[in-house]
């Protein structure tokens, strides 16, 4: 089976993940802040906090902007369901605004229209998740001008995007937003095993968020509410948790990241080799922009049903009886269980539902070879036939 993603891990991972095992520190060493400075410095953002996962990284990110009951979270439809769990996990609401039918991240427009009618009900969100969904940075300019009208904050989910850049900026610089998340779990672009990071450049989020992955304590004397009993004191000032990164991990992710250009670049040229083979095919790839470069953490397509002989499902599972590990990157979130409960209608996401009837996720990833790709779009194209 072809993968649809794969780590790429090297000998020189191993040896920096064995130079942290032979050293003092496996956690709470030097490794993590190196690793929160590289990528920081690397995004353009001020500050980077590392943590266990994309998803704690989200639930810390909600939790510094202060997101509770009452309050409402919106994001797209069209992603993994941490981007929403997070909310829950504050015990804010949920709802979730359409994707542009072309890019098909979350629609600015659809926004729009989603807080005119939330700010006559009065229930405006208090944050908003954009995705950049397959590493193409969703339109965030107009979704930040957006939220300075109608007072919601943005905490972008990059968990695809590590090394994409969008309007000639990294993703993850927080030029429009005032967090952005990245996931380093062995299928996205670089990873850490488990691990994810909050950037931003508001030293006042990152210090909260630091302190609230390790328990919500603080060592700062100027942040403690008595004077200290002695040089062993320390406060718990509000309810963190352990979401800290250990060293082992930051050490492979400092590793990772060392190439994380090449990935990107060699992840665009399968991309395009892609969008070459399978041009002439009834089928369309995802919208990209002028003014960025997607990281191609994905490269999902959407078939055109109307001249298609196969069914999607049947297109699917032809290609995984040959082989070709595709996968569909997402199941819109409204439709699990958890969520339908809340009472979501598919009918209110017309652009999540058409891309969810059509779309497949074919395999990418840095280490699949010329001669791999060619077998896929071979198989891609006599599924189709
Ligand atoms: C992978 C992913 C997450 C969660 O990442 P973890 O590091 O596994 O917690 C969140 N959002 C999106 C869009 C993802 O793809």
């Amino acid at each position: 089976m072809i993968p649809y993603g794969r780590q790429d891990v090297t000998e020189a991972d191993i040896e920096a993940v064995a130079e942290v095992l032979r050293s003092d520190f496996l956690t709470q060493g030097p490794a993590v802040p190196r690793f929160e400075s590289a990528l920081a410095e690397r995004c353009g953002a001020a500050r980077g906090v590392a943590v266990t996962s994309a998803t704690a990284a989200l639930h810390l990110a909600c939790m510094a902007l202060d997101l509770g009951p009452g309050d409402w979270l919106w994001t797209s439809p069209v992603t993994f369901v941490a981007s929403a769990n997070c909310a829950r996990y504050c015990g804010a609401a949920v709802d979730f605004v359409d994707i542009d039918p072309l890019t098909w991240n979350l629609c600015p427009v659809a926004l729009e229209r989603k807080l005119e009618q939330a700010a006559r009900e009065d229930r405006l969100p208090k944050v908003v998740v954009p995705v950049h969904l397959c590493g193409l940075s969703a339109d965030m300019a107009p979704i930040q001008k957006l939220g300075r009208r109608y007072g919601f904050r943005i905490i972008e989910d990059a968990s695809h995007a590590i090394g994409a850049s969008y309007d000639g900026e990294p993703v993850g610089c927080c030029r429009y937003s005032d967090m952005a998340v990245f996931s380093f779990h062995p299928v996205k672009i670089v990873t850490t095993g488990e691990g994810g990071m909050v950037l931003t450049n508001d030293e006042e989020l990152a210090d909260r968020i630091a302190r609230l992955r390790s328990h919500g304590i603080t060592r700062d004397p100027d942040r403690m509410t008595r004077e200290p009993d002695g040089p062993w004191y320390y406060e718990q000032t509000e309810l963190g948790f352990n979401y800290r990164m250990t060293d082992i991990q930051a050490a492979l992710g400092l590793s990772q990241a060392a190439r994380l250009g090449g990935y990107v670049d060699r992840r665009n040229a399968l991309a395009a080799r892609y969008d070459e083979s399978l041009a002439s095919q009834p089928l369309r790839s995802q919208t990209r922009s002028a003014n960025g470069r997607s990281s191609f953490h994905l490269y999902v397509i959407r078939l055109d049903l109307d001249a298609v002989a196969v069914t999607h499902g049947d297109f699917f599972m032809r290609l995984r009886d040959a082989g070709i590990g595709v996968n569909l990157h997402y199941i819109p979130v409204y439709r699990q269980p958890y969520y339908a409960a809340m009472g979501f209608n598919s009918a209110d996401y017309p652009e999540a539902e058409g891309y969810y009837a059509e779309a497949v996720s074919l395999p990418l990833y840095p280490a699949m070879d010329e001669a791999k790709q060619d077998r896929v779009v071979a198989c891609v194209k006599a599924a189709l036939s």
